[in-house]
């Protein structure tokens, strides 16, 4: 009961998970296991709200996105994160989504985020060890490097997941010649309005692309001209 009442971080982040569903954004049940494993309150700056459906400040003029566009990712990519399967995650920030991959593909898979500010890298190294994925970086399957996000990270491709967290101007090509047949691909592109694009790479190497929602993300640049504002 005290435990009920005190509105700790557990019944928090869950309540949260329980609201994506009400409003049918989170609709698989896995997607729902991995949100409430994954306390997002270890990923936001201290003094920050975690659990609001809002994108939060993390500093060097980027956000952690808000619950629902994690959640809508996740769908989106659900069945590219099965056991086994590689995943990427571009821009990688606070580290949130990455360790979400990470649980769904598990230890015999492979998360891999790339982030292009180094303290964001350190920081988010930092938040995934207190969280449930710890043992997953520990063992390796989950990794997170130091780099321009925008040549994928060759060393684990072919990917069968890749999330970009910022808007691209066009989609990078070493991102498309990173997927692996089969595999799917979730990019904001645009400048000042942006589209959620859902890329699928067919059997025969060829894209399909659609718009899945409009939506308003940091750019992915250069790491001075984000640093520049
Ligand atoms: N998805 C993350 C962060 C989203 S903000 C989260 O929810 O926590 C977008 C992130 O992309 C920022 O951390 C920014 O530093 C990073 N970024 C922008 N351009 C990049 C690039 N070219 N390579 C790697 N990371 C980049």
């Amino acid at each position: 009961m005290e435990q009920y009442w005190s509105g700790n971080a557990v019944n928090q982040n869950k309540g949260m998970v329980e609201n994506l569903q009400r409003s049918g954004i989170i609709q698989s049940r896995k997607v729902a296991e991995v949100m409430e494993t994954i306390d997002r309150g270890l990923f936001v700056p201290n003094g920050t709200p975690p659990y609001v459906d809002s994108p939060m400040v993390i500093g060097y003029n980027a956000t952690i996105s808000a619950p629902h566009m994690h959640a809508t990712c996740l769908q989106l990519l659900e069945e590219n994160l099965q056991p086994g399967m590689h995943a990427l995650d571009v821009g990688s920030g606070t580290g949130y989504l990455t360790a979400c991959f990470a649980m769904m593909v598990g230890p015999q898979g492979r998360a891999v985020g790339v982030e292009h500010i180094p303290e964001l890298v350190s920081s988010s190294i930092e938040n995934i060890q207190k969280s449930a994925a710890a043992s997953l970086l520990k063992d390796g399957s989950l990794s997170v490097h130091s780099g321009d996000g925008r040549q994928g990270w060759p060393e684990f491709a072919p990917y069968d997941a890749i999330h970009v967290g910022a808007a691209a101007k066009e989609i990078p090509q070493p991102l498309i010649d990173q997927l692996k047949p089969g595999g799917r691909m979730v990019i904001p592109v645009g400048v000042l309005f942006q589209d959620l694009q859902v890329v699928d790479k067919n059997s025969d190497g060829s894209v399909s692309i659609r718009t899945e929602t409009s939506v308003r993300y940091v750019p992915l640049t250069s790491k001075e001209a984000q640093l520049q504002g």
